[in-house]
């Protein structure tokens, strides 16, 4: 199999490790653990940033009455379960694993060393960071763009839960959304789409950064996105 990409950043959405629901889905995670194992024995070096949708989201917690910062660190500790979790499925699967925090817990977790993390992955490890950016009023979404950029990652393969990529409208809505195959990421930003922050597109379009939307939940589509195959939504200049 053939390599276009050297070295990708997979940015998993939390939802999807709940299979819908709150907490782990080991079922699951064990299938994404297997997954990454595949492209790893293919050759490819492959770093994740975990999302944390699965426990708390800050936004939603703080309309529920909480602060904001507190609620959005809350949500950055979730990202680590989900960090720990995947790190014991892929090394189930074989592969060896470093968790790397933006907050700093050294028991469970290395803090984050881009260098560091760098080696991980030239020696064959998957290296999963966790915590976010480490700071309140981010998204793994933005992370997910920085620690791609800061890694020298070839592109950032942004996994969903159920959605194939970037529509039109919310397909879950709207039966008549249509899907880009291509999109600037202009157009991106002016049409104003959700399935990924502002943030994080206008940092991926001043680095020149190539993303792509893919659906998460088809077996094999990790591996196809790592490979560089047609799939989802891809956003360049
Ligand atoms: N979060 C944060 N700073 C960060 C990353 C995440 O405050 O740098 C918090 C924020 O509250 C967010 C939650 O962690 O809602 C979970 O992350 P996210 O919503 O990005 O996860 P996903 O939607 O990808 O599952």
């Amino acid at each position: 199999m053939s390599n276009p990409y050297k070295r990708v950043l997979l940015k998993l959405s939390g939802e999807v490790f709940g299979g819908g629901r709150i907490g782990v889905d080991p079922v699951v995670v064990s299938g994404i653990a297997r997954q990454i194992a595949e492209v790893v024995s293919d050759g490819v070096q492959v770093a994740i940033v975990v999302g944390g949708g699965n426990f708390f989201r800050g936004a939603e917690l703080s309309q529920s009455g909480m602060e904001r910062e507190r609620a959005d660190y809350m949500g950055m500790l979730g990202t680590v379960m989900n960090a720990i979790a995947l790190q014991d499925f892929c090394e189930q699967a074989g592969v060896p694993t470093r968790v790397q925090s933006a907050i700093t817990m050294t028991q469970v977790a290395e803090p984050y060393i881009p260098r560091r993390a760098v080696r991980h992955l030239e020696k064959g490890r998957v290296v999963i960071f966790g915590a976010g950016a480490g700071m309140p009023y981010f998204s793994t979404d933005t992370v997910s763009a920085q620690r791609a950029l800061e890694i020298g990652c070839d592109a950032l393969l942004m996994g969903k839960q159920g959605v194939d990529g970037v529509f039109d409208s919310d397909p879950k809505t709207n039966p008549q959304a249509t899907m880009f195959d291509e999109l600037s990421y202009d157009d991106y930003l002016a049409k104003d789409l959700k399935v990924a922050d502002a943030a994080a597109i206008s940092l991926a379009r001043d680095n020149a950064l190539k993303m792509v939307f893919f659906n998460l939940s088809v077996e094999g589509n990790i591996r196809k996105a790592a490979h560089g195959d047609q799939i989802g939504t891809t956003i360049v200049r």
